[in-house]
């Protein structure tokens, strides 16, 4: 049945009905498509990286695409979660904050997400119990089938009109059987039974298991847990398996066999050196065509623009592949023991390294084990040094030794959102000798708090303390280091998620010691970027934004670039005297 014809039905209800399905206005039956990734065996498998992969391989064909991330939990968004548990908090130019997972997407398509894409189970009963309270719902006793699940078909059939999408992405947050996404997974049958043929295409992720004393590939934990996706309804168009070595062909006709899924669409998705790879194993594997099949894309490819985008990733893939030399970067951050809380900023070096020719290791440092007098030794082995951001007061001493070694040994430095603060209060007391000199963040009483609450922050820290958060723009000062890394535009755009800020008061002397503040807000004394002259300093810059969240493939972070080439000509000798000069290309 075609779309109309099941909404038209559903619509001809009795009043009673189960049928809730509250259509938003200028909604297109039959123009949006939806893929759903669903999770089985178990979590952190990469739903997001499949889900952006396809999106890439479909959107490279010249579809519109749209994602969006159904969290399990009852957080509103991802602002208060700690990154020790949960991962980096990616923050949107909107200011959502959200899951890392919206960075993998705005990566991979190169293209921002807005709050419109990431949801939890928070957003969905909120809107839920607040149309209870408005009336919404006409008398009814509120339940979970059908005005949960209601809501979520809204939420996703919203989305396809703001976006006007041919393909919307669902990934489902957690596993299939998770008490918190079972309702998720409900909605979707739903939908796809509402829109009819042709309009869903269900991705089940699994796993599949090698265990060393066996050395061979087992398939069962995987079959169980397809099982479990078809006992909720959902019948799987394709299977990922995820899996250390490449899935063998035995392995793949039993999963096909044992779950409905023709041996075709069973897509070995295994450990590979960079996640940019996966569209093209995607491609290879006929996975795209198999979609535009499944979902009856066919007219509307765009087949030339395709050659184009894939000719311009295979170049990134290709300087990925034969990267020779090798750099040593140290990040001296608190979070050290989880990658996944760094994941930008690997991401970023990763884009700067592939751009600069060279392969960029990364040392971490956790700095609260650096003592003040040990920094030089800390710092022995790389070649440079980045200070990313961070909350309270733990390892702070530490990470301030590491950038006054930095300043004071001429090691290429990027500091990052509490980086930056840093930066700022190692000037003041070792160039400036401003006694005590520190933020408010760590002591209330200190003599000099250079860093201070932003003036906004301190009429609402009251309500709850919310950050200032999401895209600003940054006026460059013309001439400077920044100024030459961002091609001399006088106005750039980055993201921000912080509280403190540089006490305008210091500014000027601060100044006149040598610091130069080259980004500024266009309206607020905020200070936003800052540097050392090149005449004392190789390459030293730091940033109150999180530049690691804008950093793409093919567009890589000139700030983070410049650090990379700075390190390279720290190393190899003068290869990085663009980046001295400032040249980001
Ligand atoms: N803690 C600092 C602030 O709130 C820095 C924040 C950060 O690094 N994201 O301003």
């Amino acid at each position: 049945m075609t779309a109309e014809r099941v909404l038209a039905s559903i619509s001809n209800t009795s009043d009673e009905t189960e049928f809730y399905t509250p259509m938003p206005a200028g909604y297109k039956p039959g123009k949006t498509k939806y893929v759903g990734v669903f999770g089985t065996v178990m979590s952190g498998l990469g739903k997001g990286i499949f889900a952006s992969s396809l999106a890439k391989v479909l959107k490279d064909k010249g579809l519109t695409v749209a994602p969006i991330k159904l969290e399990g939990y009852l957080n509103l968004d991802s602002g208060t979660l700690n990154p020790f548990r949960h991962g980096e908090v990616f923050v949107l130019d909107d200011g959502m904050e959200c899951d890392m997972d919206l960075g993998t997407y705005e990566r991979m398509l190169d293209q921002n997400m807005t709050r419109d894409n990431f949801s939890t189970s928070g957003q969905i009963f909120s809107a839920v119990l607040e149309k209870e309270r408005r009336g919404g719902y006409l008398g009814r006793d509120v339940q979970m089938i059908p005005h949960v699940t209601g809501e979520v078909k809204s939420k996703l059939r919203r989305l396809a009109v703001q976006t006007d999408a041919d393909v919307v992405f669902i990934e489902i947050g957690g596993t299939v059987g998770d008490v918190e996404n079972a309702y998720y997974i409900e909605a979707l049958r739903q939908l796809a039974f509402e829109e009819g043929a042709n309009a869903a295409c269900w991705v089940a992720l699994t796993y599949i298991i090698q265990p060393p004393a066996l050395g061979e590939q087992k398939s069962k934990a995987a079959q169980l847990g397809i099982k479990q996706l078809t006992q909720a309804g959902i019948q799987p168009h394709i299977i990922a398996c995820r899996a250390i070595n490449e899935v063998s062909k035995k392995v793949r006709e039993k999963i096909a066999l044992y779950s409905s899924v023709p041996f075709d669409r069973v897509f070995s998705m295994h450990d590979c050196e960079s996640v940019y790879m996966i569209p093209e194993m995607i491609r290879r594997a006929g996975l795209d065509q198999q979609v535009v099949g499944i979902l009856d894309l066919q007219s509307r490819l765009h087949e030339e623009a395709e050659s184009t985008a894939i000719a311009q990733w295979d170049g990134y893939l290709n300087s990925l592949r034969n990267l020779e030399k090798e750099i040593t970067i140290g990040v001296a951050g608190k979070y050290t023991s989880v990658r996944d809380s760094y994941a930008s900023i690997i991401k970023a070096l990763e884009h700067a390294g592939t751009h600069a020719g060279v392969r960029v290791n990364i040392d971490w440092l956790e700095a609260s084990d650096v003592a003040d007098d040990k920094a030089a030794e800390a710092l022995k082995h790389v070649d440079g040094l980045i200070v990313p951001g961070g909350f309270g007061s733990r390892g702070v001493e530490g990470k301030i030794a590491c950038v006054g070694h930095a300043r004071t040994a001429g090691l290429p430095f990027l500091g990052l959102c509490l980086g930056f603060q840093l930066a700022v209060i190692e000037f003041a007391r070792n160039v400036c000798k401003l006694p005590g000199a520190g933020s408010t963040e760590f002591d209330d009483d200190c003599e000099n708090a250079v860093i201070d609450i932003l003036p906004e922050q301190k009429q609402i820290e009251g309500l709850g303390g919310n950050m200032r958060l999401g895209g600003q723009d940054v006026i460059l000062t013309a001439d400077s280091l920044a100024s030459r890394l961002f091609n001399r535009a006088p106005e750039i755009r980055l993201r921000f998620r912080h509280r403190y800020e540089v006490d305008p008061k210091y500014i000027d002397q601060i100044q006149a010691a040598g610091m130069l503040f080259s980004g500024k807000a266009p309206d607020y004394p905020i200070m936003q970027i800052l540097e050392l002259p090149p005449a004392t300093h190789p390459y030293f810059i730091a940033t109150q934004a999180h530049s690691e969240l804008t950093s793409r493939p093919l567009r890589p972070d000139p700030m983070f670039l410049g650090l990379v080439k700075a390190a390279m000509a720290r190393k190899f000798g003068d290869v990085g005297a663009a980046a001295r000069s400032g040249s980001a290309t």
